[in-house]
C-alpha cells in the first residue's frame, strides 16, 4: 500500500509547460464568459428573513452612534440585515421600550469553578465530574447575564472538560454562551498554577501544566493543542488566589514564553499571559503574547511596551474589588486575601496607564461567582476611567476582535450571528443598566424574555 504514496507525488509533481497554462487560461476566460451570458442579471439572493427583533434603541459599538426605530432582521441563525421596517408576515420581537445591544463577551472566565466556596481544602475534594456540572451550571447563567460568547483562561484537569463544554455547546447538548477554549494552565513549579501546595511528604504527582524549561512548554503547548486549546494560557508571574506564589515576581521566562508564544502561533492558536508584576509583564509582552491578563501592576515602560506591541489587556478589575468584600467568607486563605489586600492598591493607576497609553481594553470578569459578578466588569472599567462606549466595545467588538471571530460575533451587523441582547435605559449614561439584562437571544434562539419570564430556562442557587 505504502506504494501508492510516491506515485501521488509524482503526480503533483509533474513538470510543469508554459503553454498548460496559456491553455488554462484561454478555457477560464471562456469559462467565465459564458457564465457571464447565462447568469441572470441580478444580485444573488439575500437568504430568507424569518424572524425580526424591534429595537427601540439600538447601539452601534463600532461607531457609538445610536439608531431609534431600528429593525434587526434575521435570516435563520444570523443577521440578514438592519432595516427601517420589516417583511409582512414574519414574527417580530418588540422590543420597543429597550435599549439593544450585541450579545456581550466575556473574554476571562473559568468555566469549571465552584461559585460557592474558595476553599481550597474544598477544591481537592471535588472530582472532575462535579467540576464539570458547576461548568454546566455556570455557562447557563452567564447567558442569563447577556453574555453569548466566553473565553475560558485555563482550567486544572488534565483532560480538558472546558473542551468536552465547549463542544456540547456547539452542538447544543447544553445551553451556555459560545466557548473559546485555553488549555492547561502553563506554570513553573511552585508557581500560580502548580495547583499541588502540600508539604513536601505529601508532593502529588507533576502536572501536566508544569512547565521549568523551554522543552518542557514545548510538550505542554502542543498537548494542548493536541486537545483541541485555541488559546495557550501562561503564567507569567504569580498570582492572589493561590497561597504560595508571589504576584510581584516573573516565573515563567522571557524564553520559556517566546517558545510558547512560536509553537502556539506556528500552529494558528493565540497566547493570554497571566501577568500581575510589572518585570513578567513585560517579558510576556517581550515574547509576543497576544493578551496580558491583569496587568495588575502595569509601568510606564509596560505599557509603553504594550501599545508598541499592540498587545491586549483584559484587565479584570472588579474581581479584585469583588474578593475585598467576599474576605474569608467562602473558605478563602487568609495568605490569599492578604495578597489580595495589597495588589488592590495598584490596580487603579495601572489601569489609568492603560487608558493613557490606548492600549485596547477587553471585558473579562475571572470571578468564580458568575452570577454576582459577570454585569459588575462594566461599572469597574466605568469607575476607572474608561468611557461608556468603551466598556461596552470591550464587551462586544473588543473582545470579538482579539478573538479572532469578530466576523461571527461583537457587533449587530449583516452576517454576524442573532445574538442580541436588551436592556431598560440607557448605558450610554448609565452603565449599570448592564447589570440588569432583561433580553437574550443567541443565534436567532430567544432564551430569556421579559414578555415570558417562565420559559426562562436559567436557574439561580445561593
Ligand atoms: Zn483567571
Amino acid at each position: 500500500m505504502q506504494s501508492q504514496f510516491p506515485a501521488i507525488a509524482r503526480i503533483r509533481c509533474v513538470t510543469f509547460k508554459p503553454n498548460m497554462m496559456r491553455h488554462s487560461l484561454v478555457s477560464l476566460a471562456t469559462l467565465i464568459f459564458a457564465a457571464i451570458l447565462i447568469a441572470p442579471a441580478q444580485q444573488p439572493a439575500q437568504p430568507a428573513v424569518t424572524q425580526a427583533v424591534l429595537a427601540g434603541r439600538m447601539i452601534d459599538v463600532r461607531t457609538g452612534q445610536v439608531h431609534t426605530h431600528a429593525y434587526i432582521l434575521i435570516a435563520g441563525d444570523r443577521i440578514q440585515s438592519i432595516a427601517e421596517s420589516a417583511p409582512a408576515g414574519i414574527p417580530v420581537t418588540d422590543l420597543s421600550t429597550y435599549t439593544v445591544l450585541p450579545g456581550l463577551i466575556d473574554a476571562h472566565g473559568h468555566i469549571l469553578s465552584n461559585p460557592t466556596s474558595q476553599s481550597f481544602a474544598d477544591a481537592l475534594r471535588t472530582s472532575i465530574p462535579q467540576s464539570t456540572i458547576w461548568g454546566v451550571y455556570n455557562l447557563r447563567i452567564w447567558l442569563d447575564h447577556g453574555f453569548t460568547s466566553v473565553r475560558d483562561a485555563c482550567e486544572g484537569p488534565a483532560d480538558y472538560p472546558q473542551f468536552a463544554l465547549r463542544e456540547a455547546q456547539q452542538r447544543g447538548v447544553i445551553l451556555g454562551p459560545r466557548i473559546t477554549a485555553a488549555g492547561s494552565c502553563i506554570s513553573v513549579a511552585g508557581g500560580h498554577a502548580d495547583g499541588a501546595p502540600l508539604s513536601p511528604d505529601l508532593e502529588l504527582p507533576r502536572g501536566r501544566n508544569v512547565a521549568d524549561t523551554v522543552d518542557d512548554i514545548d510538550h505542554v503547548v502542543r498537548r494542548d493543542i493536541k486537545y483541541g486549546a485555541d488559546w495557550i494560557k501562561l503564567m507569567a508571574t504569580g498570582g492572589v488566589m493561590d497561597s504560595v506564589s508571589d504576584f510581584h515576581v516573573q516565573e515563567l521566562s522571557e524564553a520559556q514564553m517566546a517558545e510558547a508564544v512560536a509553537v502556539a502561533h506556528r500552529a494558528g492558536k493565540k497566547v493570554m499571559a497571566h501577568a500581575e508584576g510589572a518585570v513578567g509583564i513585560k517579558a510576556a509582552v517581550r515574547a509576543g503574547v497576544d493578551s496580558i491578563e491583569h496587568g495588575t501592576m502595569l509601568d510606564e515602560e509596560g505599557a509603553e511596551l504594550m501599545e508598541q506591541h499592540h498587545t491586549w489587556l483584559v484587565p479584570t478589575l472588579y474581581c479584585f474589588q469583588h474578593d475585598m468584600e467576599t474576605g474569608l467568607s467562602k473558605g478563602r486563605d487568609p495568605a490569599s486575601f492578604a495578597k489580595g489586600k495589597e495588589i488592590i492598591a495598584a490596580q487603579g493607576p495601572a489601569f489609568k496607564l492603560a487608558l493613557a497609553h490606548h492600549i485596547r481594553i477587553v471585558y473579562g470578569t475571572d470571578d468564580d461567582d458568575v452570577d454576582e459578578a459577570s454585569s459588575k466588569e462594566f461599572g469597574a472599567l466605568v469607575r476607572g476611567g474608561l468611557s461608556n462606549i468603551g466598556a461596552l466595545q470591550a464587551a462586544t467588538i473588543n473582545a470579538a476582535t482579539m478573538l479572532g471571530k469578530d466576523n461571527d460575533v461583537g457587533t449587530l451587523e449583516p452576517g454576524r450571528y442573532a445574538d442580541v441582547i436588551a436592556v431598560k435605559g440607557d448605558p450610554l449614561s448609565d452603565i449599570t443598566v448592564m447589570e440588569h439584562v432583561a433580553f437574550v437571544m443567541q443565534g436567532g434562539r430567544i432564551i430569556k424574555d421579559p414578555a415570558h419570564p417562565d420559559r426562562n430556562p436559567v436557574i439561580h442557587i445561593q
